[in-house]
C-alpha cells in the first residue's frame, strides 16, 4: 500500500523552497560557481554582484541598508554572533543580560552557556497569553546590563512582543535591544526604524529560502560593538568571516523580494484559512487556543485539548505533518518551555499541537485537517480515562 500523503501543518520549523527561488539558485551552482571573494577575475565578480544585490533584497525586506545586513548560515548563527559578541564586546562594561522566558532555544542556550562563564541572566516572565510586562524589563535594568534580547514574534505561540514600546525603553537606558525576528519577518511587516531595534536576527528557511543562509542586522548608526566569534578570511567585514554561500545567499535574496511583494496577500489568506479551521474547532470539548489571540502571527494556531492521552497525539494524526509544541523539544519529548511559561502543565502542555500554514497551504487541506482533528481527539479523550 502506498502511504497517505501528508498535509505539511509545520511552516514555522521550515518551508519548501519556492520555485522561483530555486531558479534563481541554480546557476550559482554550476556556471557561476566563483568565490565572491576572488576580486582577479569575472567569476568572483559575478559571484560578488549577486551577493550584493541578494543584500539589498534582504535589507528592503526589513526597511534597512544593504551595509548593515552581515549574511550568515541561519538564524542560530547570527544569534549566537550576536549575543557572544555583544558579551565580549563589552566585558567591561557588566555582565547581565535580560531576555525572555519564551526565548527560542538558540537564545537561551545561549544565555545558559553564558551564565557558565560568569554572566547574569534575568528570564523575564510572560502572561497566560505569552505577553511580557513593559514594567519588568524597566525593573530588571541595571548599571551592569549590556544588551535585552527579545524576540519579535514566538515559533510556537506567534505571541508578538510590542517592540516599539520596548525599545523606547532600552533607547532611553542606552542598552543594545537585539531581536530575534526570524518568524516575523517575511510573515508580517518588520521595519527596523519603525520598531527602534538595533540587531535582528532572521533566517532563509523560514521564507521559502534555502536552509543555509540567515541574516545579522546591524543599526550602523548607534553601531553596537561586537566581536566576531570566527577568525578566517575576513569575509563580511571581517564579523563573519568564511566563504559566502554565494547560492543560498542568492535564494535567500529572491525569497526575501517575493515576500516584500506577496507577504500581504499571503497573510490576509492565511488569516482567512485559520479563522475558519478554529472557528470549527472551538466547539470542541477542552479545547484551548494559546498565544495572544490579537495580536500573533496570522499563519498559525497553537491547541491544546484537556483531559486526552498526549502520548498518542502525533501518531493519530498519521495524514498531518503538525508539530507537538516546538520542534526541537518534540525531540526529546519535554513539554515545550514556552508552553510551560504560559502556565500550562506537562499534561496538557504534551496535548498540544502546533499547526503552521504558509503559501502553499490550501483550503483543502485545512479542511482535511479539521475533519482529521475532530475525528481524532475524542478517541484519544477514552483513551485517557
Ligand atoms: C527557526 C528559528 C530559529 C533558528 O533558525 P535557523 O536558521 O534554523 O538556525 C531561531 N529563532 C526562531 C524564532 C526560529 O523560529
Amino acid at each position: 500500500m502506498k502511504p497517505r500523503k501528508k498535509i505539511y501543518l509545520d511552516y514555522n520549523s521550515t518551508t519548501p523552497v519556492d520555485q522561483r527561488v530555486l531558479d534563481e539558485m541554480l546557476p550559482y551552482f554550476t556556471d557561476k560557481f566563483g568565490n565572491a571573494s576572488s576580486i582577479n577575475h569575472i567569476f568572483g565578480w559575478e559571484a560578488d554582484e549577486a551577493v550584493e544585490i541578494a543584500r539589498e533584497q534582504v535589507a528592503d525586506l526589513v526597511g534597512a541598508t544593504a551595509s548593515e545586513i552581515t549574511f550568515t548560515s541561519g538564524a542560530t548563527e547570527a544569534i549566537n554572533l550576536a549575543i557572544r559578541g555583544l558579551c565580549q564586546a563589552n566585558h567591561d562594561k557588566g555582565n547581565h543580560i535580560i531576555t525572555c522566558a519564551t526565548e527560542h532555544k538558540a537564545v537561551l542556550d545561549t544565555c545558559e552557556s553564558l551564565e557558565q562563564t560568569g554572566y547574569r541572566v534575568t528570564y523575564l516572565p510572560v502572561d497566560e497569553s505569552g505577553s511580557m510586562n513593559l514594567e519588568d524589563l524597566q525593573d530588571a535594568i541595571t548599571d551592569k546590563t549590556i544588551f535585552v534580547s527579545l524576540m519579535h514574534a514566538n515559533n510556537e505561540i506567534g505571541t508578538i512582543h510590542p517592540l516599539k514600546e520596548i525599545s523606547r525603553i532600552t533607547r532611553q537606558k542606552n542598552i543594545p535591544l537585539l531581536s530575534d525576528a526570524t518568524q516575523s519577518v517575511g510573515k508580517i511587516p518588520v521595519n527596523v526604524e519603525e520598531l527602534g531595534v538595533d540587531i535582528i536576527t532572521f533566517s532563509s528557511h523560514k521564507i521559502y529560502g534555502p536552509k543555509g543562509a540567515g541574516a545579522l542586522y546591524i543599526n550602523k548608526n548607534d553601531k553596537p560593538d561586537i566581536t566576531p566569534i570566527l577568525t578566517g578570511g575576513g569575509q563580511e567585514k571581517g564579523i563573519r568571516p568564511g566563504t559566502l554561500n554565494v547560492p543560498a545567499i542568492v535564494g535567500f535574496g529572491k525569497a526575501c523580494e517575493i515576500c516584500a511583494k506577496e507577504m500581504e496577500s499571503d497573510s490576509s489568506r492565511l488569516r482567512l484559512l485559520r479563522t475558519q479551521l478554529e472557528s470549527e474547532l472551538e466547539e470542541m470539548d477542552g479545547i484551548v487556543f494559546n498565544g495572544a489571540l490579537n495580536n500573533r502571527l496570522p499563519s498559525m494556531t497553537n491547541i491544546s485539548f484537556r483531559n486526552i492521552d498526549g502520548g498518542h497525539l502525533i501518531q493519530r494524526l498519521r495524514n498531518l505533518a503538525v508539530s507537538q509544541g516546538s520542534a526541537c523539544t518534540s525531540a526529546t519529548h519535554k513539554p515545550s518551555h514556552v508552553l510551560k511559561a504560559i502556565g500550562h502543565s506537562d499534561e496538557l502542555a504534551l496535548s498540544t499541537l502546533r499547526i503552521g500554514m504558509g503559501r502553499f497551504t490550501t483550503e483543502k487541506e485545512i479542511e482535511v485537517a479539521i475533519q482529521t482533528i475532530k475525528e481524532v481527539i475524542p478517541r484519544l479523550k477514552l483513551l485517557a480515562q
